[in-house]
């Protein structure tokens, strides 16, 4: 995702940034309505990401950590479930308290 957004990538607090306003990354993220996305340690967005979206993907970073490979498949179960407004794992990165420490 991130060689496919065509930018080339940072790093920034052990992760690789790709910030890019084109490519499949551009895609996916402008048709879903997000403005990043990350997976494992790499952390795609169509632009600059602010502090508070910074905090926000650096907790899914965290999350994938604990989950592994599991991460995934768990995050679109409970999308299925719950949506996107009480997406355990988007509560978890944007409020606390935190399902990890
Ligand atoms: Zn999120």
């Amino acid at each position: 995702m991130g060689l496919l957004s065509f930018a080339l990538p940072r790093r920034r607090d052990g992760c690789l940034l790709y910030v890019s306003d084109r490519g499949l990354a551009h895609l996916v993220l402008t048709r879903r309505g997000f403005g990043a996305i990350t997976f494992g340690h790499v952390i795609v967005a169509s632009v600059e990401p602010t502090p508070a979206v910074w905090r926000h993907e650096l907790r899914h970073v965290a999350q994938y950590e604990r989950l592994g490979l599991s991460f995934l498949p768990l995050y679109l179960w409970y999308r299925a479930r719950y949506g996107y407004l009480d997406h355990p794992l988007e509560r978890d990165a944007s409020e606390d308290p935190r399902l990890f420490s």
